[in-house]
């Protein structure tokens, strides 16, 4: 275990100097099968792979629950080795931020305007941040991100684009529970009443796919079945429910590639996010000019 930010990069910069390609999975701990499948994944790809737990002060709102968030060091080590980690990073706030707040932050552009980062102002320029900090420490590796969170995995790509960031971005499918509700470390908030109800979510997302499958392509009414979904559920309250083109992330009226059904929802206290690829035939017509 490593709590430096210098011992980090030491010790990625000792594996890329012994030949090895590095890997790295950042989470904010409270693991579970959805971390652990990006470190799977990274361990079949990577001679060695680094996971960072650091629970991002940053990428929390005033009234976010930053002081709740689930926190288990000790559990989170034992896992992380049993799932093939080599390396546990698990800085202190002071060694991340030792000056306290950045004065230099990340600007998310946009997209880090829209969607969560409407419903939730200076998320992404947080979450960003932390990300090209943790890239800057790691050096040249593999990052793996869960699509689970797509919007963030869309503007981690983004950044390294645009950024020059020598990290190449591998996203990874949502891990659900076998009823479809996708893991996440904020489940364990919900009461049994809730999370009964969070069902919800990948129910409206489910239907919005079916209906995909069956050539509908307007973006209201694929976008409506998911607000349905959340809204016939009495203990959920829809944020947001939205399709957007997998590769602009503009919301069409009318669907002309892949594309991706979006939603947010609280259910109490606890605000839950997720999404699902909405199925393009092979071979559909795209418009001219564009990219497959
Ligand atoms: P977090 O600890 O919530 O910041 O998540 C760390 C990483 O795990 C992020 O890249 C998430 O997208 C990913 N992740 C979280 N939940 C899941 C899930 N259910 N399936 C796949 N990846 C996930």
């Amino acid at each position: 275990m490593i709590e430096t930010a210098a011992g980090f990069r030491r010790a990625c910069a000792g594996i890329r100097a012994a030949g090895a390609g590095l890997g790295l999975v950042p989470t904010m701990g409270a693991l579970h099968a959805g971390h652990l499948s990006l470190v799977e994944r990274a361990v079949s790809e990577c001679e060695r792979v680094a996971i960072t737990v650091f629970v991002n002060p940053l990428q929390f709102g005033p009234d976010e629950g930053l002081a709740e968030y689930p926190r288990d060091r000790d559990r989170d080590l034992r896992i992380a080795r049993e799932a093939g980690a080599d390396l546990l990073f698990v800085p202190p706030e002071r060694q991340m931020y030792p000056g306290g707040e950045p004065a230099v932050t990340v600007d998310p552009g946009p997209l880090g305007r829209r969607l969560e980062g409407a419903s939730r102002p200076g998320h992404f320029a947080g979450v960003l941040t932390v990300v090209e900090k943790l890239f800057g420490l790691a050096g040249e590796c593999r990052a793996y991100f869960g699509q689970k969170d797509a919007q963030q995995v869309r503007l981690v790509r983004q950044m390294v684009d645009d950024l020059n960031s020598p990290v190449r971005v591998v996203g990874c499918p949502t891990v659900r529970e076998p009823d479809g509700l996708a893991l996440s470390s904020r489940n364990r908030r919900l009461s049994r009443p809730e999370r009964a109800a969070a069902v919800c979510l990948s129910r409206g997302l489910f239907a919005a796919r079916a209906m995909g499958a069956r050539g509908e392509r307007d973006a209201a009414r694929l976008a409506g079945a998911v607000a349905g979904a959340v809204r016939a559920e009495p203990l959920a309250r829809l944020d947001y429910a939205a399709v957007v083109d997998e590769e602009t992330w503009e919301e069409p009226g009318e669907l002309t590639g892949p594309s991706r059904a979006l939603v947010a929802s609280w259910l109490g206290r606890t605000r839950l996010i997720d999404n699902v690829v909405l199925p393009w035939a092979e071979g559909a017509d795209r418009p001219p000019g564009r990219a497959e």
